[in-house]
């Protein structure tokens, strides 16, 4: 009779490491604290949809073909590139994180990954403002004011509020509950925010004046209209007042700031609000990355490189302009000529007049699924799952580092995408392309 196993859970930046599975056959039979996007994270690991063994287009048909084969077909493809493009990587280890730029760098090509679609900007917006912000352990026990501003945990992250925010009681907030006040921020009545204290539903594209008008007010200024933004000015003036008297506050940072007219500029004035709360209080931010891995990304690239996204090694040196260099202009401008993708399916994600550029470009994919960008692709390598097959590791979305566990084998011919990468870089430095 199987036991349960603890392991880490790689199903959102959350990165939940109180989860359990039961293996039996090796087979995922049962799974202890995940929530059902979890669940569902762990057992695509028996999908009829798993990549078992490697694939090269031959007549215009994917046909099975060995490891060595279709490295070297995918070492032909990249190597050729005059500028190649490395994508994705939100989903991968931060060890094939760290192999993925130095072979970007080897290739003379682009790097980026899909944090520039998504909370890449908090990053941007940290390097104008300033970023004070906690470990999620710090917000358990001691924050008393949660705020989600443009974010919906309970659909992007479910276990947030359980674990970490308004449920759970901590050293310092022993009543949990009662002792916290959840405040919602959105431009609609979202699912979290039906168990929210206040909700403040704020006008699509306003964001930067609502809190251009919150600054204003904590500075003790008059504000001469109603309302701001939809919200009357004397709600504005409660919630300020309320703000600065909570023992720590907490403002996750959500999409809907990053997404909506002034993209970074309303997290950059966000991050100004919150260390002006910390005059009279103690306030944090943190912004509510999705993919399991998509801080890693961050931090790696900013370790080697000194930027955290849209990494240009093609001109000799390293050179990064976010909106320029990042993955998404590049392909609009058709400045690249071959797409290494890994852990990511911009077929379908992306925009059909990008989705159409890299469908004429030669394409290689590590994934550990059959996605549309692995059927279009010229070699695919297949990937053992990382947090399930193989170990790794991987950033929580406070940047906190997580050691992933394995508790299955990897199924078919599947390597880890840290050894994957490692080939490919080896092979590459081998036929000695700078
Ligand atoms: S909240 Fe995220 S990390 Fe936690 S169990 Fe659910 S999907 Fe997994």
């Amino acid at each position: 009779m199987a036991n349960f196993v603890p392991t880490v859970c790689v199903g959102c930046g959350l990165l939940c490491d109180d989860v359990e599975v039961k293996v039996e056959g090796g087979k995922i039979v049962s799974t202890l604290h995940t929530c059902a996007r979890g669940e569902w994270t762990l057992r695509r690991a028996h999908s009829n949809s798993r990549l078992t063994s490697p694939l090269i287009k031959k007549n215009g048909k994917l046909v099975k073909a060995s490891f060595e084969d279709a490295l070297s077909r995918a070492t032909e493809i990249l190597s050729e590139a005059e500028r190649p493009l490395l994508w994705g990587w939100s989903s991968a280890s931060v060890e094939a994180q760290r192999l993925g730029i130095l072979l970007a760098q080897r290739l003379g090509g682009v790097i980026d990954s899909t944090s520039s679609i998504c909370h890449g900007s908090s990053i941007l917006a940290g390097r104008e403002a300033g970023f004070r912000t906690a470990t999620l352990g710090e917000v358990k026990n001691r924050a008393d004011l949660i705020v989600y501003w443009g974010s919906d945990p309970s659909h992007s992250h479910p276990r947030h509020l359980s674990r970490y925010t308004i449920i759970p009681r901590g050293i310092y907030t022993q009543m949990g509950y009662e002792q916290k006040q959840l405040v919602i921020v959105d431009v609609r009545k979202s699912r979290t925010g039906k168990i929210a204290n206040q909700i403040l539903e704020v006008e699509p594209n306003k964001d930067y004046e609502l809190i251009s008008a919150m600054r204003m007010v904590l500075k003790g200024k008059n504000i001469r209209d109603k309302e701001v933004a939809g919200i009357p000015v004397k709600v504005i003036n409660q919630v300020i007042q309320t703000w600065k008297t909570r023992q720590f506050g907490v403002i996750f940072v959500g999409l809907g700031l990053s997404m909506s007219r002034g993209k970074y500029r309303n997290i950059e004035v966000l991050y100004k609000l919150v260390q002006e709360l910390n005059d009279f209080t103690r306030f944090v931010a943190i912004p509510m990355a999705g993919h399991y891995n998509m801080v890693g990304f961050n931090q790696v690239a900013t370790w080697l490189t000194g930027h955290p996204l849209g990494i240009d090694a093609s001109r000799g040196n390293i050179y990064s302009n976010p909106g320029e260099t990042t993955g998404t202009e590049i392909i609009m401008r058709d400045e690249f000529d071959a797409m290494l993708v890994v852990a990511s399916d911009p077929i379908s994600t992306m925009p059909l007049p990008i989705a159409r550029k890299i469908a004429r470009k030669p394409l290689v994919v590590v994934d550990c699924l059959e996605t549309p960008t692995t059927k279009i692709a010229d070699v695919v390598l297949p990937a053992a799952m990382t947090g399930v097959e193989v170990e790794g590791t991987a950033y929580r979305i406070d940047s906190v580092p997580i050691r992933l566990k394995k508790f299955l084998e990897p199924c078919g011919d599947c390597k880890s995408d840290e050894e994957i990468l490692s080939l490919l870089l080896s092979k590459i430095e081998k036929l000695g392309k700078k």
